[in-house]
């Protein structure tokens, strides 16, 4: 299906605020964002909230927080549906006027009953209509004294409704049987006095009308929706937006759901959740971009102005799009090598100080304190693949060690001589100038030399003593961003700890 462009494109998203805002959802937002911003079209937000019982403030200000951070900025909004009551109650009245629409008075207990009874004779348990068939004068009795009803819509008896859809234009699928459909609620229970606030399908057919919503992407799971909402949109008159449902997003072959909690803590399917794992922004919308639509560039790392340029609604997949938990850990850790240094290190900070650690006091008195943090953070940026890693990661570096690698203790402490050696290496560093990478290895292997050690037999014993570990990025690299004091300070700590610790 080609695409309008003659009315100036008017995109939404529209949460509902019952929970987190999931990484399916903030799909279906990025697709509305990236569409708006290719056509220098509007994207507004609106949060669905007329479902008082379920709808919560803190989970509209986590959904608002999400999008923020992901950079979906909305041009208009956050519109709510709840201060909207006088546009739906303004076109309730029109289609009664109408004729359009009716009040049925069926408890939900009769109409479970009937349901039940339709279902037993093999019909299809569609409303029968009952209060359509009351006489006028019994209606207007009925709702003067306050007897509580709902307002049903009037679906035509024949005929089909087609959904404009993008991506699944001339199927079957697109095609609802109206006689199928039954005469569907669109407000909930009250009375003339105190009416019932009206449902998802209405208020959102109203708002995106009034909005001027021209084109509606979201989750395949609102298709029999639209043919609802297409009906009201003709017996309003407005014109029908163009949809594009989009495929489920599966895990493992299993259907990721927006009601999905983050039960998995190493794996959460909620955007803040990624975010407390250290996912990175870019990362994130880069991965999302992917689930379902398929770019002209040949690599699948693409800053987010590619992808506003590249991205089209004639590139969505009609299949599920597959959540390749490895492909977004690739791109995060991707990014966090590639993006410029200041800006993941700023990034990093809140985890380090989170995890409790004092940067500012664990550098050198020598050093700038966020140079110096910019420099250690530079030595794990090829191995953390999430922010979260860093911590841990650098922990040697804000607090000496206090204990050693027990594998290492008993393998490279517990060789011959290395109190004495720990001793020799802190005299050799002592004199080292300047207190760079290369003077150090020269010092050390000279060292190393006189003793006829090989350089391991060097480096191992000053890494775990340095460290407490047996592994680290490059030896000269950490002991010149520790600073010649602190490394000093760790080769005599170490070796009386061996003193005390000697081996059994
Ligand atoms: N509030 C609905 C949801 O969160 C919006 C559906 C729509 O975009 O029309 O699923």
């Amino acid at each position: 299906m080609n695409i309008d462009t003659t009315r100036p494109m008017r995109l939404r998203f529209a949460p509902s605020p019952t929970g987190f805002l999931h990484l399916g959802g903030a799909r279906t937002a990025l697709f509305n964002w990236l569409l708006a911003k290719k056509h220098n079209g509007t994207f507004i937000l609106r949060i669905e909230d007329t479902d008082a019982e379920r709808s919560t403030e803190e989970s509209t200000g986590q959904i608002l927080d999400s999008l923020q951070w992901l950079g979906i900025q909305w041009d208009e909004g956050p519109f709510f549906q709840s201060q909207r009551l006088e546009h739906y109650r303004e076109h309730i009245d029109r289609l009664y006027k109408e004729g359009k629409i009716y009040p049925a008075f069926e408890s939900p207990e009769e109409l479970e009953a009937e349901r039940e009874r339709a279902l037993a004779e093999k019909r299809n348990p569609i409303y029968n209509r009952a209060s359509l068939k009351l006489p006028k004068e019994e209606v207007e009795r009925r709702l003067a004294e306050g007897m509580r009803f709902v307002w049903r819509f009037k679906v035509p008896d024949e005929g089909y409704t087609d959904v404009p859809e993008t991506l699944m234009s001339g199927a079957a699928d697109c095609r609802f049987e109206n006689a199928a459909m039954g005469d569907f609620v669109i407000s909930r229970a009250g009375t003339l006095k105190e009416p019932g606030w009206p449902l998802y399908n209405f208020c959102c057919v109203v708002d995106d009308a009034l909005m001027g919503i021209t084109h509606v992407i979201r989750g395949q799971e609102h298709l029999s929706n639209a043919a609802r909402q297409v009906l009201l949109y003709k017996a309003f008159d407005y014109p029908v937006p163009t949809f594009t449902h989009l495929p489920l997003i599966m895990k493992n072959n299993k259907k990721m759901s927006k009601r999905d909690k983050d039960a998995d803590p190493a794996f959460p399917v909620s955007v803040s959740g990624r975010r407390e794992l250290g996912y990175l922004q870019e990362a994130t919308i880069n991965f999302i971009s992917l689930l379902g639509c398929s770019y002209p560039m040949e690599e699948e790392i693409f800053p987010v102005d590619v992808l506003i340029r590249n991205f089209d609604l004639n590139r969505l997949q009609k299949s599920n799009a597959n959540f390749d938990e490895d492909k977004y850990l690739f791109q995060n850790s991707w990014y966090i090598k590639n993006l410029p240094r200041e800006s993941v290190v700023e990034r990093v900070v809140p985890f380090i100080e989170a995890a409790g650690y004092d940067w500012e006091s664990a550098a050198p008195v020598s050093r700038d304190a966020y140079k110096w943090l910019g420099d250690i953070v530079a030595l794990e940026v090829e191995r953390c693949k999430l922010l979260s890693e860093f911590p841990a990661a650098l922990s040697y570096f804000f607090v000496a060690p206090t204990s050693y690698d027990a594998r290492g203790v008993q393998k490279i402490f517990h060789g011959e001589g290395v109190p004495e050696l720990l001793d020799a290496v802190a005299e050799a560093l002592l004199l080292t100038n300047p207190f760079t990478k290369d003077a150090m290895e020269a010092s050390l292997r000279s060292l190393g030399d006189t003793r006829g050690l090989g350089f391991g037999k060097v480096a191992q014993p000053v890494r775990l003593a340095v460290t407490g570990r047996t592994a680290s990025p490059g030896l000269f690299e950490v002991l010149e961003a520790l600073g010649r004091e602190e490394v000093i300070r760790r080769l005599i700590n170490a070796k009386e700890w061996l003193q005390s610790n000697p081996k059994a």
